[in-house]
């Protein structure tokens, strides 16, 4: 096993804000708080996109912003009462909604106080402990699977009564899809008082599948979309937070540009790095005991975490892209993998024939195959023996069932 190296968040970016680790996006900020100061900021917004690009941080933010006592550049101070009751789910006028366990839970007409039993509560209380650290740390509770209608019955009860201080209520409906699965019993409930709401009253509903909310919701929401991060915004923060920057180049590609999966990429990637090499070693061997050890790194993989064992498979493609883009151009512009270049520059010499396309392919189809519970070890020597074959250049000939079915 590799050490981990632990990566601590930058603290260059938000000087103001409730969280100086989130990566802001400009431009839904500014159209945001444009409609906020000049009154038109609708009743309820829908913040969605990819996991980890920020809509639940950007959500706080807006929170704190209607809120705070010492706005300045139109940004939430991130220190006054309001600000910091806000950002530790503490303020009486922030309302969070999200999916529960049931708890003790028996009817509908139960109060939400009944779902959190002893070990839900700590559960809770650490999740939001960390959240207001790392704004990109997710909210799941063991158990939790959808929005009970008792936490929308209890809203509507607490939306009957007016606010401490005639302050702003906001009521920030996390994972918001979960209104509406598997049932859509609370999306129902919400409908009613989606339509009518109260005065200075906002609602966020965050969701990274906004399909699978009801079509009579989102119409009563304004969309708000977050794109993934920017690979280039994704690398610098992790190389100003400490990380290797080929790691960082790596990870961030496998990231998608999710914030928080590039974090626990990075914080795994020596060890994963480890394994890449022990792959790419199989590959270009024609030593049984490589491709063995190989097989059993992968096969162990996979039974521990199957995202893990996909992660791999990615990694080994973004290596043979690099010899793709190396024996093409013959530029290191563009390479990733910059601390092997020697190597790639060797096996872009050895294997000038090579189709290193193909082999981007053979380990795609073996990662769909195996995903699929092919059979891992039987896959993973065809995959080695596909690539040497597209190595020497021979053509590969995949196998079609058409071709064995009599016209
Ligand atoms: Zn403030």
């Amino acid at each position: 096993m590799g050490k981990s190296a632990k990566i601590k968040p930058s603290n260059l970016a938000n000087p103001l804000m409730i969280s100086s680790d989130l990566l802001i996006n400009n431009k839904n900020w500014n159209r945001l708080v444009r409609s906020w100061s000049s009154e038109k900021l609708p009743h309820a917004l829908l913040f969605h996109g990819p996991e980890g690009a920020g809509k639940e941080g950007h959500a706080l933010e807006l929170a704190a912003l209607l809120n705070c006592t010492a706005i300045t550049n139109k940004e939430p101070c991130g220190s006054c009462p309001s600000c910091k009751k806000t950002r530790s789910f503490q303020h009486e006028n922030v309302k969070l909604i999200l999916p529960l366990p049931r708890g003790n839970i028996k009817s509908s007409d139960d109060s939400i106080v009944k779902a959190f039993t002893n070990s839900t509560l700590k559960e809770y209380w650490e999740l939001l402990k960390q959240k207001e650290n790392e704004p990109y740390s997710p909210i799941r509770l063991t158990g939790a699977n959808t929005i009970l209608i008792n936490s929308i019955r209890d809203l509507k009860h607490d939306l009957a009564l007016s606010t401490v201080n005639n302050e702003w209520r906001i009521i920030l409906i996390f994972q918001a899809e979960k209104l509406c699965l598997p049932s859509p019993e609370a999306a129902h409930s919400l409908l009613k008082v989606l339509e009518e709401p109260p005065e200075k009253t906002l609602f966020i509903l965050v969701s990274s599948q906004p399909g699978a909310i009801l079509d009579t919701i989102r119409s009563r929401c304004q969309s708000v979309y977050f794109p993934p991060i920017s690979v280039q915004v994704l690398q610098e923060r992790l190389v100003q937070s400490g990380a290797d920057p080929v790691q960082a180049a790596v990870m961030v590609r496998i990231s998608g540009g999710n914030v928080r999966l590039s974090q626990e990429l990075i914080e795994n990637s020596t060890d994963l790095m480890e394994k890449l090499y022990l792959l790419l070693n199989a590959c270009f061997s024609s030593d049984p005991s490589i491709w063995n050890k190989c097989i059993d790194t992968i096969a162990r993989l996979k039974t521990k975490d199957i995202s893990q064992m996909e992660q791999l498979f990615r990694c080994a493609v973004l290596f043979f892209r690099d010899l793709l883009y190396y024996s093409a151009t013959g530029s290191d512009d563009e390479i990733i993998f910059k601390n092997k270049m020697s190597k790639i520059d060797k096996l872009s010499k050895s294997y000038s024939e090579a189709d290193w396309h193909s082999c981007i392919q053979h380990i795609e189809n073996t990662q769909n195959y195996i995903s699929r519970n092919g059979y891992l070890p039987l896959q993973i020597i065809c995959m080695i023996l596909d690539i040497q074959k597209s190595l020497r250049g021979e053509i590969y000939e995949p196998f079609r069932l058409s071709d064995w079915t009599p016209v």
